[in-house]
């Protein structure tokens, strides 16, 4: 049965008109699911218990539960193992920062790329994420907090543009001012380099308008060859065809794009790698007619067991960030938030298969 948070609010309205309801119905009925954050069609205290009834007949209400909740006791994220309708189990972390919070969700259950460094994809994928599933795990971390969730970045489990129906569908429930009303320049969508997917989201219009989402390349590495060996999606998309297609995005939207790159010791540390990063990144995004170098997300790789990889020491990771200093290329060390609840992306879930 589909979910009536799966619906856009035209959507729920063409529906509603179709069961013989007045349109406003939709409105209320939106704003109960994707702004006040309802769990179940029972808590819509202003909708009759007939059209609840009706509604139930034909859409599964059921919101996603906290299956396991981990808080830090250094920073107060809080990391979620929620249960799908299916039992499918998901991550999503809730993360607080001095103005505003922010939500990490998943949009697929795992993850078929096989990134070396990553705890997600070590069960391979079990399927993809509906945008209702996708919306309520912000609502749930929302319920769960007390607290309004402004920001969102979808950087959990799954590869976001492989499952880019419900991604897209996920965006403009909740951008929609009827209901949690998200602005577009809050939300990052992060990606291992589906060449494909970031030309669609570089085409892709509301009316008139493109895309205003923030875009981020997890590229981990300069070079094709060390690339591939700790990214098998490497193998498809090279480096070159992965930023040409960012830059397509860019040129498009005009928003800045982030590079993620996960320091691993020994591995794309070295005075070679930020050389070739710099140079890379300045061939493609700083022409003479215009450009913006994207800002680099330093992230000292999180040490899971099956990947063997070691991250550099602080030292290690600064020395990193003045070399590209020094070509020029603005880094920043991602500050680490809840190192101590498992806090890399897959470790809960991985932990409960
Ligand atoms: S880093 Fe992202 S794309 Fe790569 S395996 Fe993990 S979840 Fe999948």
């Amino acid at each position: 049965m589909k979910s009536i948070y799966d619906l856009t609010a035209s959507e729920l309205k063409e529906e509603l008109v179709r069961m013989g309801e007045k349109e406003y119905r939709a409105g209320q009925i939106f704003s109960w699911l994707h702004a006040k954050g309802v769990s179940h069609l029972d808590g819509m205290t202003d909708i009759s218990r007939d059209l609840k009834g009706r509604l139930a007949e034909r859409f599964s209400d059921r919101g996603i539960s906290v299956s396991k909740c981990q808080e830090s006791a250094l920073d107060g994220t809080r990391k979620y193992l929620f249960e799908l309708e299916d039992a499918t189990l998901i991550e999503g972390v809730f993360m607080q920062y001095r103005d505003w919070n922010t939500s990490c969700i998943s949009s697929q259950a795992g993850c078929a790329m096989g990134c070396r460094f990553c705890a997600s994809t070590v069960g391979g994928l079990k399927r993809d994420m509906t945008a209702g599933e996708m919306a309520q795990e912000i609502y749930a971390m929302e319920r769960d907090t007390g607290s309004r969730v402004s920001h969102v970045v979808v950087m959990g489990s799954g590869e976001p543009l492989l499952n880019y129906d419900n991604l897209m569908r996920f965006l403009d429930i909740i951008t929609d001012s009827r209901g949690k009303g998200l602005s577009q320049r809050n939300i990052t969508v992060s990606t291992c380099g589906i060449v494909p997917g970031i030309e669609a989201l570089a085409r892709e219009k509301r009316g008139r308008e493109h895309l205003q989402i923030n875009l981020a390349i997890s590229l981990h590495a300069a070079f094709d060859e060390k690339r591939k060996k700790i990214m098998p999606i490497a193998e498809r998309y090279g480096i070159s065809e992965v930023l040409d297609a960012a830059r397509k995005y860019y040129d498009a939207t005009h928003r800045r794009i982030t590079i993620e790159y996960a320091l691993i010791d020994g591995v794309n540390d070295t005075d070679e790698d930020a050389a070739e990063l710099a140079r890379i990144l300045k061939k493609t995004f700083f022409t003479s007619s215009s450009g913006s170098l994207p800002l680099i997300n330093l992230i000292p790789v999180n040490p899971v067991t099956e990947s063997g990889f070691k991250r550099p020491d602080r030292a290690g990771c600064l020395a990193f960030k003045n070399k590209l200093e020094n070509f020029g290329i603005n880094g920043s060390i991602r500050r680490e938030l809840g190192s101590d609840i498992d806090g890399a992306c897959g470790q809960l879930r991985l932990k409960s298969l």
